[in-house]
């Protein structure tokens, strides 16, 4: 039989788009992007170098005065005219999302929606954005503030969910009147560039948008560039720390959206066929290739065995295939580095004295040219396995046992992440309680899972600066000038 092939016709041609006009010649070669569930071609991607990024850099620079004095209602109608014309590209953005990255079918259509949702979200704010007024009392003065855009804002993606990365942090930078430049990764450059055309389409100003896909030349010069007033970058911490050097010479604030190790507390109380079902989930959403990934199962000891046990049963139900099949809950990995990657993780687990319970090995039969992993359920392991330490990004999730509620805590903050942490309880007490003591950015109660437009996101330690969504997300994007008058 096989799979289906990568559908290439929904593809936009890949290449850059600079003030408004499509360019597909590259300064310094191309990638050559597979569909990542049959290994083939799909399209050599220009990469973006300095040439690229001086060019993008003086567009978006050009269209900023015009858009940062735009009227903020003007701004408004054109991010929600962008949002509608999401809304009506729904299956192709949905098919451009399965073909770049591999996402499952039933992952992939919930992009669309979430994208046009967050620019839908963030358009409410353009009018909204004000300043405070400051007491002087008793100085005869008048001390008010304005939050003001930064300028020109470098935004850089990784592979894993550009599409959504797009609207999480283009919708708040526009809303606060910045002009950007979004630099996805070679791995996954389609649903950028394509949403890139259709915000021109939109009406949206040129420039005010520019699109350069590329790998770490093109990041680099972008982090580096003395015309960026504000980066944020979304991806693994090594590369954030590149990135921190690049921006470090011009003092360029960065925002930082890293990975995670996020622990998932399943205790006793809990709702059994919701807490099987949620520790699927560090496996299941992006085949375990998502930052919030609640990697750590930690179970309370008297529920451990017959828990550990239900899972690996459950494990049978989760289809993992073609991502073009309506019923395919996991799809491959993005390339054969980032599976041997996974599937090494999964070698030096067992070979440091870990169970390996399934998975852990590439898949075959029809899926064998593809970068398959099926969910990995590793236990018999402490804090101090590599497995349990490091963000493998890939279908792997560890199992311990933990005594009380305070130890379950320990060894959930005994981590040097601080994305998100999960609970699995029905006290409510004790969720409010756990909840607080956790260090994480977000905390998930009994498989709840998606990120609301307007809730905040980010992470603790070394899982980011900064927050995206909701207002959190529109202040990533302002700087705050004081305006301080003597009335005396
Ligand atoms: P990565 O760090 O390898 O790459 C991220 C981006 O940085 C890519 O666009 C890449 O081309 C670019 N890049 C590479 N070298 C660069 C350099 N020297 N200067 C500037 N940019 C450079 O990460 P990845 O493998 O693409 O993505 C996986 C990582 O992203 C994981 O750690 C994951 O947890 C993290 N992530 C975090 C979030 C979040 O919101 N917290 C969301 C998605 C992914």
């Amino acid at each position: 039989m096989g799979l289906t092939p990568a559908n290439t016709s929904v593809l936009p041609k890949a290449g850059f788009i600079i003030g408004g006009e499509k360019t597909t010649d590259s300064s310094i070669g191309t990638y050559d992007h597979l569909y990542p569930a049959t290994g083939k071609l799909t399209q050599a991607i220009p990469l973006g170098g300095k040439a690229e990024m001086d060019a993008a850099v003086a567009a978006a620079r050009k269209a900023l005065p015009g858009w940062r004095e735009l009227p903020a209602n003007e701004k408004r109608k054109l991010m929600l005219g962008f949002a509608a014309l999401i809304r009506e590209h729904f299956d192709e953005i949905k098919s451009i999302v399965m073909t770049e990255n591999g996402s499952p079918d039933m992952m992939a259509e919930a992009f669309p929606e979430w994208i046009a949702d967050l620019f839908e979200y963030n358009a409410g704010w353009a009018d909204k954005i004000g300043g405070d007024m400051i007491t002087t009392w008793p100085v005869p003065a008048f001390d008010y503030t304005i939050d003001e855009p930064y300028g020109v804002v470098g935004i850089i993606v990784p592979w894993n969910g550009p599409a959504i990365s797009f609207g999480q942090m283009i919708a708040p930078a526009m809303a606060a009147g910045n002009t950007c430049i979004i630099k996805p990764s070679e791995f996954a450059p389609y649903s950028c560039i394509r949403l890139g055309e259709l915000a021109l389409e939109a009406g949206i100003p040129e420039g005010v948008i520019n699109v350069v896909p590329g790998g770490g030349e093109g990041g680099s010069a972008l982090c580096s560039h003395p015309g960026v007033d504000k980066l944020h970058f979304t991806g693994g911490g090594h590369t954030a720390q590149k990135v921190l050097s690049a921006a470090q010479p011009n003092m360029t604030p960065v925002g930082l959206e890293l990975g995670g190790k996020s622990a998932r507390l399943v205790f006793a109380d809990s709702d059994r066929q919701k807490a099987v079902q949620a520790a699927l989930m560090g496996c299941i959403p992006m085949s375990g290739q998502a930052c919030i990934a609640g990697t750590r199962v930690l179970v309370e000891d008297s529920i451990y065995d017959s828990f550990v046990a239900d899972v690996q049963n459950a494990v049978g139900y989760v289809k993992v295939g073609d991502p073009a099949d309506k019923d395919t809950a996991m799809g491959p990995l993005i390339h054969q580095q980032q599976m041997e990657r996974v599937l090494g993780f999964a070698e030096r687990a067992s070979a440091n004295g870990a169970e390996v319970l399934t998975g852990g090995q590439r898949m075959g039969g029809d899926l064998a040219e593809g970068y398959f992993v099926g969910p990995t359920l590793v236990a018999n392991v402490d804090n101090s396995h590599e497995v349990v330490r490091d963000e493998v990004f890939g279908p792997v999730v560890s199992f311990m046992r933990f005594k009380t509620e305070e130890e379950a805590i320990q060894l959930a903050n005994d981590t040097p992440y601080g994305l998100a942490a999960y609970i699995e309880s029905d006290d409510l007490t004790r969720v409010h309680r756990v909840a607080q003591a956790l260090d994480a950015g977000s905390i998930l109660v009994n498989n709840a899972y998606g990120l609301p437009a307007a809730a905040p996101f980010g992470g603790n330690k070394k899982s980011g600066v900064g927050r995206v969504g909701g207002i959190h997300g529109i202040r990533e994007f302002i700087r705050t000038k004081n305006v301080y008058i003597s009335m005396a």
